[in-house]
């Protein structure tokens, strides 16, 4: 029987896992180093938050694996043999394989830091980090003020677990604004007001030189880079973006760049050896898409790829439009199709902005300026439906249609009795249009292009 094996046991590769499971009656052993059972690495936080237990983390129950035929294996791989289709653990055991996925996700990054290695300065990524949070921040007393590094969706959510055992945060973020590159200057200034709100000390274009050590090797302080300043603390959290973990490959013959290099087909250079996840690389990108991305959803698309290829339908990776959602301390943030930064704004992209006069609610619309081709969409503070935008991307809907119709994408009834006016007549005034804004339909919602 063939064997398929899996290096990782996060969302790309347990969905491999079970699609392959749901395909075929293959052999299937899954492989981890961090914990035995799959668990959901973006609901880490509510464990420190104590919203739910570890365990509560794990969607399956851990008789669904013997059920299944899913083997684990908690080992960490050091070297892969693709000539002998073997894995060598770091105890010196090995497993053979038929097929080989590689799934090994992502670790923080870090810069060289003077101190990057002491006691008290984490990451927020594996398990491991959340029991070193655990013990080194588990109330204010033990941790007089955290420093954490690095302004990205991971920042500031370790900001807001620690403020949740109210523990002081100083948040060093290089750029001018928080997340800058990514989100256009209303957005980013609502989120860097709102975090200072949650009492959280935000200093913007701030590096840091380096973490400053006790006597018994622990975080002592961290010095600011421009200005010298010594900030005392127990704990630095290093959240300055990820990059895919893929260290102990280096040594194997399968090509690898930032990541392990991947085709359409999610395929190495190796035959029967594939990439999936946050791990893996794009030869070329996917439309304007990166090549390399670090979101779960992706993660669970290329799982369920692939297992169609290992199962004998060979199928290409089209991840389609992208969108994402996150959430800033309380505010809620979507994101649907293209919506650049000024930073990165494209040729012709062009704005409709709208903002709440008091409230951490607003719209970004972005759309070619000369043909009005809706690209994209950003919300904050407001439930917008997936599908809908999905549809009018893929028809290349105007931005006039997206205003006309934006009832039929709001989840939130209330929100657009109370400011849908609001926002066309803005549109109107800025356009000189004269759009009439559709009441919701759910024969329109329901009806696919
Ligand atoms: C705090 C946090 C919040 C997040 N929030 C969001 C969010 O809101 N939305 C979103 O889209 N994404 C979010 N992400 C990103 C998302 O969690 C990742 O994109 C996703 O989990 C990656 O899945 P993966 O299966 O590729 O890898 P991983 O989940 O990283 O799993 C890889 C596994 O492989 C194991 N492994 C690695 N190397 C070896 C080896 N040599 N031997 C054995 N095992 C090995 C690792 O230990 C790990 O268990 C968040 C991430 C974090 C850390």
């Amino acid at each position: 029987m063939e064997h398929i094996v899996i290096i990782g046991n996060g969302i790309a590769g347990i969905t491999a896992a079970r699609h392959i499971r749901k395909n075929s009656d293959k052999k299937i052993t899954v492989v981890s180093a961090e914990t035995k059972y799959f668990f959901s690495r973006t609901a880490l936080m509510y464990v420190y938050m104590g919203h739910m237990k570890f365990e509560h983390t794990q969607p399956y129950e851990n008789w669904f694996w013997d059920k299944n035929r899913i083997d684990l294996k908690e080992g960490f791989v050091n070297n892969i043999n693709t000539d002998e289709k073997k894995l060598i653990f770091a105890d010196a055991s090995t497993l053979n394989y038929d097929k080989l996925i590689i799934a090994t996700g992502s670790k923080p990054n870090k810069f060289g830091w003077k101190g990057q290695d002491l006691e008290g300065v984490l990451g927020m990524y594996h398990k491991q980090d959340l029991e070193n949070l655990e013990k080194h921040a588990p109330n204010n007393e033990v941790c007089k003020r955290a420093v954490i590094v690095g302004g990205g969706l991971i920042g500031i959510e370790l900001a807001e677990m620690l403020r949740s055992r109210k523990i002081p945060v100083t948040f060093l973020v290089r750029e001018t604004s928080f997340w800058n590159g990514v989100l256009p200057a209303q957005e980013s200034e609502m989120i860097n007001k709102h975090i200072k709100e949650h009492h959280i000390d935000l200093r913007l274009s701030t590096n840091l030189r380096e973490i400053r050590s006790d006597e018994n090797g622990k975080v002592k302080s961290i010095v600011i880079d421009e200005t010298g300043e010594e900030i005392e603390c127990n704990v630095v959290g290093l959240t300055a973006g990820v990059t895919p973990n893929i260290d102990f490959i280096k040594t194997s013959k399968i090509d690898t760049k930032r990541g392990v290099l991947v085709n359409r087909f999610l395929e190495t250079n190796i035959l029967d050896v594939f990439a999936i996840g946050d791990c893996a690389e794009q030869h070329e990108a996917i439309g304007q898409r990166r090549t390399i991305e670090a979101v779960w959803y992706t993660g669970r698309m290329m799982g369920e790829t692939v297992a169609q290829t290992i199962c004998g339908n060979k199928t290409e990776y089209k991840p389609g439009h992208w969108f994402n959602s996150a959430k800033f301390l309380d505010i809620e943030y979507q994101t649907y199709g293209w919506v650049f930064s000024e930073r990165t704004k494209q040729e012709n992209e062009s704005y409709f902005q709208w903002q709440h006069p008091t409230k951490n609610t607003c719209i970004t619309i972005s759309y070619n300026a000369t043909s009005r081709q809706f690209l994209g969409i950003n919300t904050f503070g407001i439930r917008m439906r997936h599908e809908i935008f999905d549809k009018w991307l893929s028809e290349n809907k105007s931005i006039e249609h997206v205003l006309e119709f934006l009832s039929d994408a709001n989840f939130d009834p209330e929100f657009y009795k109370l400011y849908e006016s609001e926002i066309v007549a803005k549109f109107n005034q800025e356009n000189g249009t004269n759009i009439n804004l559709q009441k919701k339909s759910w024969k329109r919602i329901f009806t696919k292009a």
